[in-house]
């Protein structure tokens, strides 16, 4: 059967059908060209579409605002997006949580939450993504005591490969719940969610630099050294930043760099100079050490609301690759990737982030069962394309398989099936689930396909 027309849908289905649309992810790295795109306004709507997928044999992929680095959201049959589907429905302030539908931005989550007096415990780097996309990754920001976003959910409601609705919480479709606190949309299509958060809190961060080596020296001290503690590692030198952020009740403030020195040469500067090292790769460890001394030679010190504070510039499109490990095992991996760059004289750009996580019981959260240090790497696109950044994830990806590391779901990674069995207690859990709610594999894609449910994966 070729491409299904919107002429032959229904009308109601009609109405919310795109044709001719490309999903692209923000990092512009992955792209794909599906029949259909459907962005529904209701759950009765996510049940039509999904009857529809079931009766011609479709693949159905859901995608929130596309921001995952790899090709986890795309499918080439139909597509759903339920950005409409994004109101809040209902607060209960007295235990800080709040019910919303799951299109909802993580914007729009801060804005509402707060007009109800209440935030989230802690964030990643952005808030541009769908709360539904969140939770599908087990997307995290960092903090001793607090475990990646999935963590927050009480309970959860989504339509299944067969049209059903499906309620689920710790008492109620629990296997379910469990599986599809992290279910990298492969269990059905998400809609409403419970969330945990707190009453509305300031934070204050504080930025300062230090030898990385006296950190590594210090690793658990600086673990704990501040509710949210995050490092930035600057390849090619021995320096980096601890970010440390703290509740409180100051007024809010900044002191450090100016705007224009953050922005303008943060951004606008850096790139012309990145561009400059595509003509000279050696000259990258030279900008590095000149970025980190003009960014960072005072500390920085801002006091805002939470999100804000949470909340970064990411800057450029960019190819990263992002495991996580046991947080004490850290320190050794982080030295071997120092060794490995400069024994093969990689030139690679800065930072290293690493952050901390606690454990959870999230069955397919990286962080499951252990306390968890994520360790990320970037190369700015089109700046990495000259430089082997390949082999750079190759050396990355070997030290971390060394500490039973697990990847980001969200990012490009080369694990395969078994990998991924052998690191996850719950993975074949898991599966039981999947292939109990969706028999017909209507919610995999090729990621799946490459990485969940098969045994042949690739970087
Ligand atoms: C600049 C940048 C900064 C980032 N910072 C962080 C960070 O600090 N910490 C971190 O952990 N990650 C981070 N990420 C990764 C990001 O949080 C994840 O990729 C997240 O999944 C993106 O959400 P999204 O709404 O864009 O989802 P998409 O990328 O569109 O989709 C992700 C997954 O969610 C599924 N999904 C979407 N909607 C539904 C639905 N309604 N029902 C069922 N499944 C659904 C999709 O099928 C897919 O499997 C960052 C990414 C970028 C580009």
């Amino acid at each position: 059967m070729g491409p299904y027309q919107i002429e032959q849908l229904e009308p109601e289905l009609q109405q919310i059908a795109v044709d001719n649309f490309t999903f692209q992810n923000w990092a512009k790295t992955f792209k794909c060209t599906p029949e259909l795109l459907f962005t529904p306004v209701t759950e009765s709507q996510v049940q039509k579409v999904i009857l529809l997928a079931k009766k011609l044999n479709k693949p159905l992929k859901a995608f929130g605002s596309g921001h995952s680095p790899s090709d986890l959201a795309c499918s080439p049959g139909f597509m759903i997006n339920i950005d409409k589907m994004n109101r809040l429905l209902n607060v209960d302030s007295k235990n800080s949580t709040a019910t919303v539908e799951a299109g909802m931005s993580l914007h729009t989550l801060h804005k509402v939450l707060r007009e109800n007096g209440l935030s989230l415990s802690n964030l990643g780097s952005i808030s541009d993504q769908s709360i539904a996309g969140v939770m599908a990754t087990a997307t995290h920001g960092t903090g001793a005591h607090f475990g990646c976003l999935s963590t927050i959910i009480l309970d959860l409601t989504l339509i299944t490969a067969d049209g059903s609705i499906l309620y689920c919480s710790p008492t109620e479709n629990r296997d379910v719940f469990e599986a599809a606190r992290c279910s990298l949309g492969s269990l059905g299509i998400i809609t409403r969610m419970t969330l945990q958060a707190e009453p509305d809190f300031k934070l204050e961060a504080i930025q300062k630099p230090y030898k990385f080596s006296d950190v590594l020296n210090d690793w658990d001290a600086v673990i704990h050294s501040a509710e949210h503690a995050r490092v930035w590692w600057y390849p090619h030198t021995d320096d980096c930043v601890v970010w440390r952020a703290n509740r409180t009740t100051k007024e809010i403030s900044r002191k450090g760099p100016s705007f224009v020195m953050e922005n303008w040469y943060g951004f606008h500067a850096y790139q012309a100079m990145l561009n400059i090292t595509r003509y000279s790769t050696s000259l990258i460890p030279y900008l590095t050490k000149m970025m980190f001394k003009t960014l960072h030679s005072k500390p920085i010190e801002v006091v805002d609301v939470s999100n804000k504070v949470f909340n970064f510039d990411c800057l450029f499109p960019q190819y990263v690759n992002e495991w996580a490990i046991d947080w004490k095992d850290a320190p050794d991996m982080l030295r071997k990737l120092d060794k490995f760059i400069s024994e093969n004289d990689l030139k690679v750009h800065f930072p290293v982030e690493i952050r901390f996580v606690d454990e959870d019981d999230v069955w397919l959260s990286p962080a499951y069962g252990r306390k968890t240090c994520y360790i990320g790497v970037i190369m700015y696109r089109p700046y990495g394309k000259v430089v082997p950044y390949k082999k750079y994830w190759k050396g990355y990806e070997d030290l971390m398989r060394e500490y039973n590391g697990r990847p980001h779901w969200a990012k490009a990674h080369g694990q395969t099936r078994k990998d991924l069995e052998a690191s996850y207690p719950k993975f074949n859990d898991f599966l039981r689930v999947r292939q109990q709610l969706d028999p017909n594999g209507m919610f995999l894609n090729d990621y799946l396909k490459r990485h969940v449910v098969s045994n042949e994966a690739k970087l």
